[in-house]
This record gives C-alpha cells, sequence and structure tokens, in this order.
C-alpha cells in the first residue's frame, strides 16, 4: 500500500503525467495554475496566461477577503498516448462551474458569473466525456462562490475511462441511496413502536434521529437527489443539511439520555439542547453565511456531545446496563469510519469511505438495544399478567368455594334454629312456622289436629333420677312419639319443657288412632318411674283439639283448646288423651 501511495502521481506547476496504460482512474491532484478574479479563454496560449500555483483539493480562501468571488483553474494532463472513452468525474465544487478541455466546452453546473446576482450555485456530481482522444488534455474550469465560506475545487477531479467512472459513480450513488432508504425504514419503524407505545420516549428520539440522518444524505449524497430531482434549490439542500444535523445532535443526546440518565448529566444535555437549538433555528431562518460560519463552533458542541455519549455508553456498559456493550462497540465503529474516512480524505488510506457503512452499522445496533429493552419490557408485562390471571383464577376457586362453605353453614344454621337441642326433634319455632303454614293450605279439605303431649310426674322423674336420667328419658320420649307419628303422616316438635306438641290431618278416627299409638308406644318402652305417686313406668298424658283450615288466625284458639283437653287428660288419672272438639 506504502507503494501505491508513493507512486500515486501529483500534479507540479500546473502539468499532471500519466505513463501507464491503460489509465487507471486518478485522482488529478497536486498543484493546479489558478487565475483569481480571472475567467480566462480557454483556448489561449498557456504560457501566455501566467497564474499563481493553488492545491487540488483544497480551498482558495486565503483569509475572508477571498471567501466570496470567482476565478480559473487550470491543468495540462499529458498522457504520453492517444486515448479513447475517457471521463471527468466532478464531485464538490463551490460552488457553481464550466469547464472545458483542449478548448471545448464539457458542461456548466450551475451559472458561472463575475458577480453574485447572476451565478447560480449546484451541488451535483457530474461525469462529463472528453469528446476526443488526445494526448494531452487541457483542462479549465471557471470557478465562482458567493454562498458558501469554502470556496474553489474542494474535492478531488477524478480521470479515468468513462465506465469505469460511471461504474464508481452508481457504486458510491446506490450505497447511497441504500443507508438512506434503510435509515428512514428505520426510522418510520421506531415512529410506529413508539405511537404503538407513547410512555416510552427512546423509540420517539431514535426515529427523529434516524429520519434525520437519512434527510441530511439526501441531500449531501448529490448524486441520489439530483438524479430524482436534477433542479433541486442549492441553499435549499444546504439548509436541509445543515437544519439536520442540529435535529440529530438533539434527538441523539435525548435518545442517550432516556436510555442511560444516571450515565448523561442533564448538566451537559442542556447547554446542548439550548445550542443545538439555536443554531437549528438559525439555519432554518438566518441568511445562509451566517449559519456557516458558525459552523466550526457548533461542530464544537458536536465534539463535545459524540465524547459525552461514548462516555456515556461506557459507563452504562461499565455498570453492565442493558444492550450498552453493543452502543458502545457500535458508536467505537462508528468513529473508526468516520476516522478512516478523514485519512482516506487526505490519502493517508487507500481503503474507501465507510461513513454510511457505518451509520448503519451504528444504527442497526441501537434499534437492537431497543428491540431488547421492548422485548423486555413485554415479557415482564406477559409474566405479570401470567401471574395476575394464575391469582384470579385460584381466587375464583376460592371465592366459590368459601360461598359453598357458607351456605352450608348458613342452611345448618337454618336447620339447628329449627331443631331442639336435646331431643333433636324440630322446636316451637318450627312448630310455629309450620302450624300457620299448615292452616293455610286452602285446598284440602281434612281438619288439622294439634295434640298437646305432656309426660306424667316428670317433676318427681327428675327429683328421683336425677336430671341427667331426666334428659335421657326426654330424648327416649322424644324419640318415640317422633317415629310413630311420622310413621302415620304427622310432625312431632318439642314445645317446652316435657311438653312436646304434634300436627296432624286426618279424619277424626285416625286421629284418635293415632293418639291410642303413642299412648301405647310411650309404655312399651318402659322407661321405670318408681318416685311414690307415680305408676312405676314413664307415661304420657294429651289433649287435642281439631281445626279446618282457612282459620289461620285461630291458632291461639286451638291451642288453648288442646290446653283444656290435656288438663282434662290429668285430672282423669294422666296415662291418656282427652279430646277437644
Ligand atoms: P304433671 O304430671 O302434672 O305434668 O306433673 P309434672 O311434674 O310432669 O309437671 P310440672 O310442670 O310440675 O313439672 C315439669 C318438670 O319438667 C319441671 C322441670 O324440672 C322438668 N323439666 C322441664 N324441662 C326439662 C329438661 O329439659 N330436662 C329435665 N331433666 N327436666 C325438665
Ligand atoms: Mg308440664
Ligand atoms: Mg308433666
Amino acid at each position: 500500500m506504502a507503494s501505491e501511495l508513493s507512486s500515486s502521481p501529483k500534479a507540479a506547476d500546473g502539468i499532471f503525467y500519466i505513463l501507464e496504460d491503460p489509465v487507471h482512474p486518478v485522482d488529478l491532484d497536486g498543484d493546479w495554475t489558478f487565475y483569481w478574479e480571472q475567467l480566462i479563454d480557454p483556448s489561449g496560449d498557456r504560457q501566455e496566461q501566467p497564474g499563481r500555483s493553488l492545491k487540488v483539493p483544497g480551498l482558495w480562501n486565503e483569509g475572508e477577503s477571498t471567501r466570496h468571488g470567482y476565478g480559473s483553474y487550470r491543468l495540462q494532463v499529458m498522457l504520453g498516448e492517444k486515448h479513447e472513452n475517457l471521463g471527468l468525474y466532478i464531485k464538490n465544487v463551490s460552488n457553481s462551474y464550466k469547464i472545458w478541455i483542449n478548448g471545448k466546452l464539457l458542461g456548466e453546473n450551475g451559472r458561472i458569473a463575475d458577480n453574485k446576482a447572476e451565478a447560480k450555485p449546484s451541488r451535483r456530481d457530474r461525469l462529463f466525456l472528453i469528446p476526443e482522444p488526445s494526448k494531452t488534455l487541457d483542462i479549465v474550469i471557471h470557478v465562482a462562490n458567493y454562498d458558501h465560506p469554502r470556496g474553489g475545487l474542494t474535492e478531488s477531479i477524478r480521470l479515468g475511462y468513462a465506465a469505469a467512472l460511471q461504474a464508481e459513480m452508481v457504486r458510491s450513488s446506490s450505497l447511497d441511496m441504500f443507508v438512506i432508504g434503510a435509515l428512514f425504514i428505520i426510522g418510520l419503524y421506531h415512529l410506529g413502536l413508539f405511537s404503538a407505545r407513547s410512555k416510552k420516549l427512546s423509540p420517539f428520539y431514535f426515529s427523529i434521529f434516524c429520519i434525520s440522518i437519512s434527510l441530511r444524505n439526501l441531500v449531501t449524497g448529490k448524486t441520489s437527489l439530483y438524479v430524482l430531482l436534477p433542479d433541486f434549490p442549492w441553499d435549499t439542500a444546504v439548509r436541509i443539511e445543515y437544519t439536520t444535523m442540529a435535529i440529530a445532535v438533539i434527538s441523539f443526546s435525548m435518545f442517550v439520555r432516556s436510555l442511560y440518565p444516571e450515565e448523561l448529566s442533564r448538566w451537559i444535555l442542556r447547554p446542548v439542547l439550548a445550542l443545538s437549538v439555536l443554531y437549528g433555528l438559525l439555519c432554518v431562518a438566518a441568511p445562509g453565511w451566517l449559519y456557516m460560519k458558525l459552523l466550526p463552533v457548533y461542530q464544537l458542541v458536536i465534539v463535545f456531545v459524540t465524547i459525552s455519549c461514548v462516555i456515556a455508553f461506557a459507563l452504562a456498559a461499565w455498570r453492565k446496563k442493558e444492550g450498552a456493550a453493543l452502543a458502545l462497540a457500535a458508536a467505537i465503529f462508528l468513529a473508526a469510519t468516520v476516522l478512516n474516512d478523514v485519512l482516506y480524505n487526505r490519502h493517508l488510506l487507500m481503503t474507501g469511505y465507510y461513513i454510511p457503512l457505518g451509520l448503519l452499522v451504528y444504527v442497526l445496533a441501537n434499534s437492537f438495544v431497543l428491540g431488547l429493552s421492548f422485548s423486555r419490557a413485554y415479557a415482564s408485562t406477559e409474566n405479570l399478567t401470567f401471574k395476575l390471571q394464575a391469582l384470579n383464577n385460584t381466587l375464583e376457586e376460592k371465592v366459590a368455594e368459601r360461598t359453598a362453605k357458607l351456605e352450608e353453614a348458613n342452611q345448618e344454621l337454618q336447620k339447628q334454629s329449627l331443631l331442639d337441642g336435646l331431643t333433636g326433634i324440630a322446636n316451637r319455632r318450627a312448630f310455629e312456622a309450620d302450624a300457620q303454614e299448615m292452616l293455610e293450605e286452602k285446598e284440602r279439605d281434612a281438619p288439622l289436629y294439634l295434640y298437646l303431649i305432656d309426660i306424667d310426674h316428670f317433676k318427681k322423674f327428675n327429683d328421683y333420677y336425677g336430671h341427667l336420667a331426666g334428659d335421657d328419658c326426654l330424648r327416649r320420649v322424644a324419640e318415640i312419639i317422633d317415629r310413630t307419628a311420622s310413621a302415620a303422616g304427622g310432625s312431632v316438635y318439642r314445645y317446652g319443657g316435657e311438653e312436646f306438641c304434634l300436627l296432624y290431618r286426618g279424619d277424626r278416627e285416625s286421629a284418635e288412632h293415632l293418639a291410642e299409638r303413642i299412648i301405647k308406644e310411650v309404655r312399651a318402652i318402659r322407661i321405670p318411674h318408681e318416685a311414690p305417686g307415680a305408676s312405676g313406668f314413664i307415661t304420657v298424658s294429651f289433649g287435642f283439639a281439631a281445626m279446618k283450615t282457612g282459620d289461620s288466625d285461630k291458632i291461639d284458639e286451638l291451642i288453648e283448646a288442646a290446653d283444656l283437653a290435656l288438663y282434662q287428660a290429668k285430672q282423669a288419672g294422666r296415662d291418656r288423651y282427652c279430646v277437644s272438639i
């Protein structure tokens, strides 16, 4: 590579020698002859037009006073032999030019004039065909600049076979277009992400960054834009170039801050944002010369924010923050491509331009970092949703379980509230409810009988055998009465103390039959009762009364009547029943 470098030819005193054949594309760099404030006659004799020597590529400005103006460049290329189909590839001339070879006009870019009013700048890349084969090329270029701080032939002018130059142009233009399109799509994609989840601002900043660089590349890429719009106005393109640069700085630093707020302090961010907004506004509204002149100052801001962001990435990577290592690696790669392009531009490396690739890699890496944070957020949401759902499911199960238990307990309570604790048969509350209900049954013809059953001499039983034995006796008597009555279709209740009542619907005959059966069954269990005055075994006495259905308000009378009959049975000697109809 070193030998290639040393063998690359240079112009000296306005003459450039090319001895090799075929002619490889070559940059016509070196000392050209220059005529300040002269538009020389392109077919005039070189010897008769003495000019001074000037480096190409380079600026013609030697100070403020020579920034704007016009002049002529001249170079004699000695080919050694006649060559056909050669061409010149002219990239960036500040800002308009007209070119002749061997006295023949090749073309004009923008409009050249010796005054600002008539001149018209253009930044389009051009490929000119050299029409006639010839051994020497006498190149004359008139250049004018009234708009840009840099004047003259600021980039190499390339000579070679037209087909090879064309291929170079297409290659660089395609790479440009590819990067522009990729950046634009990535930008739109992140804008879409942001609109779907506007709480998270990083995709928004990132999309603005991508779209602004895409736009900037479109207007600085020269070939791409002018292939589409050959007459795109120069000053608009320059405004877009400078404004998008400020927007890219703003959006990028906000992006880094939104990702790594602890690593990029707001005390760094604030002045950068303030200066960038100010500079951006100047680029939109101020006259061109002002913001172009201020560019070197703003470039210091860019250098400052770039270093701050790289430090922030490095800190974040050091603290093992998500994606920071990748972002740092990509930033270093981008910085390497920038360095490469500077060195290539100065012919210290023979590699080629790589910034577009660096940018693309950089943007892809950062989209990946953003994607990581999105997918992590998504995963944690999914996880939470899953947990919540599981919790919800068990909650429903638990509620159902508890409700069922409560219902069970409730039913049990209800049942118990209607049962007598000692004997287990229905209690007085149940009796009152049932009696009421049965008396209201309209469609039944048969009368309702109420029996009041009382154990004989029970006080004495308690006194003689003890209260526990009394309880036991109550249980056994209750059970036998309940069983006998249930078999006949009646219902038995503990009315209170050693008294029971029985509701039975039927005719008179079956009612008396049931009464007799109860007396018999109680006698049959033969519970001894040998207290003085008792009959040797437990017996019961009872009275009963009947009532037609539909007289539900007469329940008290019914009880009274049964009670009266019971009293009569007791009077008549116990162990019997009386009827009160
Ligand atoms: P009578 O033949 O005239 O009915 O005489 P009695 O002794 O059966 O009547 P009395 O109404 O004078 O006595 C009822 C007794 O029943 C009084 C009370 O000690 C007893 N007793 C009431 N409830 C219970 C109970 O739950 N358990 C026990 N062991 N005794 C009870
Ligand atoms: Mg009694
Ligand atoms: Mg009694």
